[in-house]
């Protein structure tokens, strides 16, 4: 029995078993694929206070070695499912289960991709998902970017801001976003929407050099040469495991503000798997520190 068990090992998770350690209680860290999380995707950072510049990797194994050096257990596997065994929960992986008096949910989310042969490969290379991010890397060039709900709407204005041109690709006749931000667009004098339209290619030589698309209603091919290339066609959440046990919302995403309290007594959750309106690393180291401090708090209360 462990005082704490913590469901992935992101920076929201990495950051609760931190707080949670130096809170003296006893921490299972639980991680299904890659210590660090979403991160570890990420070649370069340049958004995370006090280090100007940090590979995603090596940023996930500082964070993991400082949670090592305080002592955290953790195992590789699973999670499949938490029961509510009233004085405690009961967490089932396909490693077997665990108990704990709290669980504290940092399962994270992933963007959906395009779902083309080389877009992993060039992840960093002109690939990205998420303008906050990497934004930055793309001034003065050109760059495309798909998708046309808020996000992508807000992306793209963002983005006009410094990069030389922005085509908006949309693979539907009309942008799913509000209309405020859609005549934000339309007043963007290096901004070009094409509707109808996929990217059925990814044309690079080392890094991206142009996106081939199509236009779904009159099956008209074109080539369009950029940098970058931005996908914003969502986010999504893997809380299906957790659905017994907490209230999901609409998108799948953990019902909770920034107490990062659940409905459930005990079941606390942090980072990009909740409700919330910014999906970055600062975002989800706070929500772990909030939500282990929480965690500790319950468990305190029970004595
Ligand atoms: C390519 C890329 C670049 C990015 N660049 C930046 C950047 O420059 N700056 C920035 O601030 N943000 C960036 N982000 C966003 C940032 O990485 C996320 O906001 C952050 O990682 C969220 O942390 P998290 O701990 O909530 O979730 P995640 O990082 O998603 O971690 C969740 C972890 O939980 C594990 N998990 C999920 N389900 C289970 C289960 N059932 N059992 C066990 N383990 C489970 C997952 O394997 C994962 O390791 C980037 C994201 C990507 C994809």
């Amino acid at each position: 029995m462990h005082d704490i068990i913590i469901v992935g090992a992101g920076p929201a998770g990495l950051t609760a078993a931190l707080y949670a350690k130096r809170a003296d209680k006893s921490v299972l860290l639980i991680e299904k694929e890659n210590f660090g999380g979403q991160i570890t995707h990420s070649p370069k950072v340049e958004n995370y206070p006090t280090l100007m510049q940090i590979s995603g990797n090596e940023l996930a194994q500082m964070m993991l070695d400082q949670v090592m050096e305080h002592g955290a257990d953790i195992e590789l596997a699973e999670v499949q499912g938490i029961t509510d065994m009233g004085e405690f929960k009961r967490v089932s992986t396909d490693m077997g289960e665990f108990e704990a008096e709290a669980v504290i949910i940092c399962s994270g989310s992933k963007h959906r991709q395009l779902g083309l042969e080389n877009e992993n490969d060039l992840i960093g290379k002109g690939v990205s998902y998420c303008a906050v991010c990497d934004g930055a890397f793309f001034a003065g060039t050109d760059i495309a970017i798909v998708g046309g709900g808020n996000t992508a709407l807000q992306e793209a204005v963002m983005l006009s801001e410094y990069c030389s041109h922005v085509t908006v690709v949309q693979n539907l006749s009309y942008m799913t976003g509000e209309a405020r931000l859609v005549s934000q667009l339309e007043r963007r004098p290096n901004v070009t929407t094409v509707f109808d339209t996929l990217v059925t290619e990814l044309i690079e030589d080392d890094k991206l050099e142009g996106i081939k698309l199509r236009n779904s209603k009159t099956g008209e091919e074109s080539t369009l040469a950029v940098e970058g290339l931005f996908v914003a066609i969502g986010q999504k959440p893997e809380n299906e495991c957790f659905e017994n046990i907490t209230r999901l919302n609409e998108y799948g995403y953990i019902v909770a503000d920034e107490g990062c309290l659940t409905d459930t007594e005990g079941i606390f959750v942090a980072g990009d798997c909740r409700t919330k309106a910014v999906r970055q690393i600062t975002t989800a180291c706070s929500d772990g520190a909030v939500a282990a401090l929480a965690a500790c708090r319950y468990i305190d209360s029970k004595k």
